[in-house]
């Protein structure tokens, strides 16, 4: 199974990096972890074709997250249409939300989904891919899920956006890769992750392989100075 880095920038764009979306590549199925405005065009440039997607699971409602569907919609509706309905797996009120981005960014019907509402705490098979959703602090009001996937025999825990939780140290005992969030270096943030807290807690995570993304500025100007290895657009990682 590969990870391909589509987009690890934070929401600012900052150093020119793309925005949120993770491409999983199994033996038989293609999905994605997020979907920021950049995501349909870094899958292009990775050489794939955006019919092959089964799911996407998005890990909360913030645009450079889910701000890029429209262009996969209007991609199925126009250029390549789809065999089968793509599902979309994200918390309370995706399917709400991504018929209000599509109406306002295009307007129209969509192409055919199957929408699936992810509750904190429950397990869910979507596509035959295991996934267990479980909330982090990052939104007020609205749902922020960290996502633990399984999928033959192998274990993704992507933080979502998120500041720090232990919930981190439970969901990350084996899993072959935690992508963690690391949007600032010590600023101290509600809603965000610094290096200097997940320093802290470094010997806690019990994962067999940690890559720091959603990189902020703070973040971009250290990186030479880190000790935890950091992703970057077009990485591809094997697990
Ligand atoms: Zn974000
Ligand atoms: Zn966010």
């Amino acid at each position: 199974m590969k990870l391909h880095i589509l987009g690890c920038g934070d929401a600012f764009g900052n150093g020119g990096r793309n925005q949120s979306g993770y491409l999983v590549e199994a033996e038989d199925r293609l999905f994605l972890l997020d979907c920021g405005p950049t995501s349909l065009l870094a899958m292009k440039r990775a050489g794939f074709d955006p019919r092959r997607l089964d799911v996407i699971f998005l890990s909360h409602l913030h645009g450079d997250h889910f701000g890029g569907l429209p262009f996969f919609f209007i991609s199925y509706l126009y250029e390549n249409p789809r065999d089968q309905p793509l599902s979309i797996a994200g918390p309370p009120g995706t399917s709400k939300r991504v018929n209000e981005l599509y109406g306002l960014m295009y307007g129209g019907d969509l192409p055919p989904i199957r929408f699936h509402i992810l509750q904190p705490d429950k397990s869910e098979i979507i596509a035959g891919i295991h996934i267990l959703p479980f909330r982090v602090p990052h939104q007020l009001h609205a749902i922020s899920l960290g996502l633990k996937i399984s999928y033959q025999g192998k274990q993704i825990l992507f933080s979502g956006d998120s500041a720090w939780t232990d919930l981190f140290i439970s969901h990350a005992r084996d899993v072959d890769l935690f992508l963690c969030e690391c949007s600032f270096y010590d600023q101290g943030s509600a809603n965000h992750l610094s290096y200097k807290t997940l320093q802290d807690n470094r010997s806690r995570l019990q994962c067999k392989k940690l890559v720091l993304t959603h990189l902020g500025e703070e973040m971009l100007l250290r990186r030479e100075e880190l000790e935890v290895a950091c992703a970057e657009d077009g990485m591809v990682i094997e697990l």
